[in-house]
């Protein structure tokens, strides 16, 4: 075991973190729900085609939604019952998807992956795959996929950062599951065939860095607490040094990034036979009766989620789902929960922005703080003016939407929406 600490980079923000209301509650498990919507889009890439028909009975563990796609993933049934309804449903997020219903038959029936022959890189890999394993971190991106690079790494990194404020649930399963994640990056290295594995863990958990000290060949790197340490790219240049260029990706600088509980849902997979059918989210913000950890079923419906925390209070004025840097603003409950959510947020006023935007005085904080050293004024103007060979030009594409510019803007301008839409457009119009 080595332990070092990692490079700062310039730029940023320092946010105020919010971790205490529930950083110290141990996960629970949420009871079953008596209803799951399962969406076939829980990762990037093409949905999941449903292969099983309203009336159908399935066990958990059950495949219901088949990969279709080599950049795809499986969906299996996150509880027992049976199949009630095959629909499109507009989400929490305005997102209008494919979903398997099932309604719960309590009958506690659960079937497992058949047992893997042996341990070797590419078994681990189609083990992977066939769980349906996603980056869980946010991006979705299918796990299988990111291990099978054109060539060969050096490197694994894992992102214990958490940097969101408010999101717990890395921070306790490092604490909870430290042995089950070891092992997940374990497998996770083998299938890359990378001897160097490195851990960041940023400097405001010291029990989760503690908690690794045991394994020695962990390189463990103490990472500053700075907002957006988990990105990629600034994570990777943190712990090697190495920078990953505009428009290239971590494996083009010999590296792979995964996520902590992407590690465990690894290990489950391989070790016990398990599909991925649980997440763990934190439910925080002082507009929720009782902030907890929880473990769940995926598609959990947020009903379920906000009933088991005690309700909403009065005075709640947003939701989230995911952080309140990157998460985004969700309708209404109407959302079910799926492999990528890391968190539900209720927050009231103070927690979050109420003010109008209003003119921009040209103070460049924004630009200032970008960590992407973009000038998100001026993209912003490009997007609203509707010239999006400009917003290109000044470089959306390479935003990374942490919303660092749009944090201090004395304007209280909404950057982030506007840089996405004109990435949307961007990629809409092959610009
Ligand atoms: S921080 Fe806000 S007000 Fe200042 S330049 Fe950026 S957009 Fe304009
Ligand atoms: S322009 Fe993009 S990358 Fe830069 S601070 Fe804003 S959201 Fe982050």
């Amino acid at each position: 075991m080595s332990i070092r600490k990692g490079k700062n980079y310039p730029y940023g923000i320092h946010v105020r973190d919010m971790k205490e209301l529930c950083c110290d509650l141990p996960i629970e498990n949420l009871p079953a729900p008596k209803k799951v919507y399962l969406s076939m889009s829980q990762h990037i890439g093409a949905p999941a085609t449903p292969i099983v028909n309203v009336g159908d009975k399935v066990k958990k563990g059950q495949l219901v939604g088949q990969a279709s796609g080599p950049v795809s993933a499986n969906v299996y049934a996150s509880i027992p019952g049976t199949v009630v309804g095959i629909e499109e449903l507009v989400n929490g997020l305005g997102q209008k998807q494919l979903h398997v219903v099932i309604e719960n038959d309590d009958s506690g029936e659960e079937i497992l992956l058949p047992e893997i022959e042996n341990r070797l890189g590419p078994t681990l890999i189609e083990r992977i795959r066939l769980a349906g394993i996603v980056g869980l971190g946010g991006a979705g991106f299918p796990t299988a996929v990111k291990l099978t690079p054109k060539s060969q790494l050096e490197y694994l990194i894992i992102n214990g950062a958490e940097c969101e404020p408010y999101l717990n649930c890395d921070y306790r399963l490092m604490l909870e599951r430290t042995d089950d994640i070891y092992k997940g990056i374990k497998y996770v290295a083998k299938a890359l065939n990378v001897k160097k594995i490195i851990l960041g863990i940023e400097e405001n958990k010291p029990l989760a860095i503690e908690a690794f000290k045991i394994y020695e060949d962990l390189d463990i790197v103490i990472l500053k607490k700075q907002y957006p340490m988990g990105s990629e790219k600034h994570l990777i240049y943190c712990t090697t040094n190495r920078k990953v260029p505009v428009g290239k990706m971590p494996f083009d600088v010999g590296v792979c990034v995964q996520n902590i509980k992407t590690m465990i849902a690894c290990y489950e997979a391989i070790d016990l036979n398990k599909p991925l059918t649980e997440m763990v989210m934190t439910v925080s913000g002082k507009g929720i009766e009782n902030p907890k950890n929880l473990k769940l079923a995926l598609g959990t419906p947020l009903t379920d989620v906000v009933e088991y925390c005690g309700g909403i209070k009065e005075r709640a004025i947003k939701l989230v789902a995911g952080g309140p840097m990157m998460g985004k603003a969700l309708i209404g409950l109407n959302h079910y929960t799926r492999k990528t959510d890391s968190g539900l947020l209720v927050l009231i006023d103070g927690e979050t922005n109420t003010a109008e935007p209003s003119n921009c005085i040209n103070c460049a904080k924004c630009a200032k703080n970008c960590p992407m050293r973009l000038m998100p004024m001026f993209i912003e103007s490009c997007a609203l003016a509707g010239d999006f060979v400009g917003a290109k030009k000044y470089g959306a594409m390479n935003c990374l939407e942490c919303g660092s510019c749009a944090y201090n803007c004395p304007a209280k301008r909404s950057l982030v929406q506007s840089i996405s839409m004109a990435k949307n457009k961007i990629r809409e119009m092959k610009l």
